[in-house]
């Protein structure tokens, strides 16, 4: 899964940006409104963590303007402490949730999965395909009930196939949500991924669909 972390605070961003990785997203950063607006825009992403006061254009005024255009990704607002005013007026604005700061790393990993989740319109954190179980707030798979050890990118690849289970999920938009922006985006390592999957879960759980991508399927 992908995310646009905007903050323009140097420090928090590089802590939220660490915790975010270590739970296996990959993360593009803006530090002000305008390059935020930019990347949301023009980008792909499965859930944006923003700022409200940031230099060049405000927080609130960047999420109306996605939404005006017609940008759905969920968007979860960091607030200043006790600023009860700002939360309401995000939560009008158009965004799906927030955390006043400070706030505990394993909080906001913990939120945005399950924005993601729910942007997908899996309410479970676990999502099942026959004897696969994909525990999307450990990041942790399970086939026949045994373990499986996944790196973090294969994890990324399984995970979007998974929350959109049943349907095939393009190889543009897996690769877009695979890597952040400034990753040397090889549509190669995609099929290594891939092929991996296969391996670790077998060759018929993730179906080829000619013209369509890849479609994550129980076997029959
Ligand atoms: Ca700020």
């Amino acid at each position: 899964m992908r995310l646009l972390v905007v903050e323009d605070n140097a420090a928090l961003a590089a802590q939220v940006r660490a915790a975010l990785e270590a739970a296996a997203f990959a993360v593009d950063a803006a530090a002000d409104g305008e390059e935020a607006h930019f990347l949301g825009s023009t980008e792909t992403y499965d859930a944006v963590v923003l700022d409200l006061g940031l230099p060049v254009q405000d927080g609130l005024t960047v999420l109306r303007r996605w939404r005006a255009e017609g940008k759905t990704m969920p968007v979860l607002i960091l607030t200043a402490r006790g600023t009860w005013s700002d939360k309401v007026e995000g939560l009008n604005a158009g965004a799906d949730d927030y955390l006043a700061k400070p706030f505990a790393m394993a909080e906001l990993v913990a939120r945005l999965q399950a924005l993601i989740r729910r942007s997908h319109g899996h309410a479970q954190p676990v999502i099942r395909c026959g004897t696969l179980a994909i525990d999307t707030t450990r990041q942790a798979v399970t086939l026949a009930e045994a373990p499986v050890r996944l790196t973090a990118m294969e994890y990324r690849v399984l995970e979007c196939l998974a929350l959109h289970l049943g349907e095939p999920v393009s190889k543009t938009r897996l690769t877009e949500h695979l890597y952040s922006q400034d990753f040397d985006r090889d549509s190669n390592t995609l099929e290594v991924m891939v092929a991996r999957l296969r391996r670790k879960l077998g060759e018929q759980m993730i179906e080829t669909v000619r013209g369509a991508g890849y479609r994550l399927a129980a076997p029959p």
